[in-house]
């Protein structure tokens, strides 16, 4: 199965930008939101791409020039929202564990909501929004900042309710149940939207949920949505004037051959419930949107035999691609040939090997028991599926440099992001290392 669809000269992007190399296909990137635009047909909606799949600027920026909000969990990301041209008034800001200074510049930015995840959370960004809004210096900024129509001088937002459904995904990634760190019980939601709703610092504008990432099925979904549903009732007859119903993120795409989420289908069964309460849907896809539509391009340094195993070693390790060590997760892997430029020999005889990395670490594999062609030193491989979780989750780990990032549109490709240097990797430390205080 081939996820990656861009059309590209593998050879000759190996040759300019060097391996292992981040491909994205810009131009399905722009599809996939559009499909899921489309999904919520003519009912009001807002799509917050969830930057932490992938926070390259330029995916951020194709994004935003089709209407794409922001799905945010720190304020930095916040931060590249808005340098890639997302409006503040289309982001949002999730997790577990803001700081002050967060809540203080997302308050001062005039973003659309913050999600609030605790009661203690809840209680500091009133005191925060109370500090901000009644002290002498407030500026124009946090007059400005309000976009729809709310009284002035409150801080938006929105709980995160956590329905105690199995999302049925890898426990590391679920996270709706209430053994997980996220999201309020509905009791507890409903005091303090309650108390939210008395307080002259806060506003709540949005209910909001998310059990889990990479979610195949949907009834865990539909079952979360329905009594989600049935709290924003409740709040509504209770005044509690709701804007905005959260869906989340957490839709699950294919990596070996499995059914993607049926996003339409399950858009279509709820959306007209979110439109009768007059609420405008959002949803929250990060890998949904970017996850097919990236690849890695490696290249193979050499291969290895021991009694009963071979392995294939390449120049992409765990430090750029995190998913197989962390979670066991499939990548797809295609062999591309020699590199030179012509078309890979399909008839090859196929050996089954490990792909692994250069890593001193067991853990350090790409993929296992795959069939892969006999390669020779400097053969080209893609890594499919690495659009989401995959940069973002890069590291220098053995002082390796992070990959260059390139964005593929309409048969012509563009670096987005520099290949790490070691320069750059040693700066913040070389300028203690000869004017140390510490004597040994
Ligand atoms: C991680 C996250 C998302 C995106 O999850 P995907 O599985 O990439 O769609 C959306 N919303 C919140 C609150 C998240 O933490």
């Amino acid at each position: 199965m081939k996820y990656f669809q861009a059309s590209c000269d593998y050879a000759e992007l190996a040759k300019i930008y060097g391996t292992p190399l981040y491909l994205y296909d810009l131009d399905s990137i722009q599809e996939q939101y559009k499909n899921i635009k489309a999904s919520f047909g003519g009912f009001k909606s807002l799509v917050c791409y969830a930057l932490k799949a992938n926070s390259n600027l330029s995916i951020i920026n194709v994004l935003a020039k089709i209407g794409s909000g922001a799905d945010c969990v720190s304020f930095n990301e916040v931060k590249r929202a808005l340098l890639a041209g997302i409006p503040r008034y289309k982001i949002i800001f999730s997790g577990v564990g803001k700081e002050d200074y967060e809540i203080r510049e997302a308050l001062k930015a005039g973003i659309l909501f913050l999600n609030v995840e605790s009661e203690m959370e809840l209680l500091r960004i009133e005191q925060i929004a109370r500090e901000l809004f009644e002290s002498p210096t407030q500026t124009r900024e946090s007059n400005i900042a309000d976009c729809s129509g709310n009284s002035l001088a409150q801080a938006r937002i929105s709980i995160r309710v956590n329905p105690d459904v199995d999302a049925k995904t890898h426990p590391y990634i679920s996270t709706g149940l209430h053994e997980n760190k996220f999201g309020l019980d509905i009791q507890t939601a409903k005091r303090l939207y309650l108390y939210a709703h008395k307080s002259p610092y806060l506003n709540p504008v949005g209910i909001h949920y998310h059990i889990g990432s990479q979610i195949l099925e949907s009834s865990p979904l539909l079952e979360s949505t329905h009594k989600i549903l049935d709290l924003a009732k409740s709040l509504l007859s209770a005044n509690i004037e709701l804007k905005f119903f959260d869906i989340g993120g957490g839709f699950g795409i294919s990596y070996n051959d499995e059914t993607p989420f049926d996003m339409a289908g399950y858009i279509s069964q709820i959306v007209r419930h979110i439109d009768a309460l007059d609420l405008t849907a959002i949803c929250e896809p990060g890998r949904f949107i970017v996850g097919n539509n990236g690849a890695i391009l490696t290249r193979v340094l050499g291969e290895k035999r021991t009694s009963n195993k071979k392995f294939i070693i390449i120049d992409c390790a765990m430090n750029d691609l995190l998913r197989p060590s962390l979670y066991r997760a499939y990548h797809h892997v295609s062999y591309l040939g020699s590199g030179q430029g012509e078309q890979p020999d399909t008839n090859k005889t196929l050996e089954k090997c490990d792909i692994v990395g250069a890593i001193c670490e067991s853990g350090d594999y790409i993929a296992k028991d795959r069939e892969l062609p006999i390669c020779q030193k400097g053969d080209l491989l893609l890594i499919e599926s690495s659009g989401a979780y995959g940069y973002s989750m890069a590291s220098n780990y053995n002082s390796r440099l992070k990959p260059a990032e390139v964005g593929i549109s309409k048969d012509k490709h563009f670096l987005i992001r520099d290949r790490e240097t070691f320069d750059e990797s040693v700066q913040s430390e070389l300028r203690y290392l000869n004017n140390n205080k510490f004597s040994v």
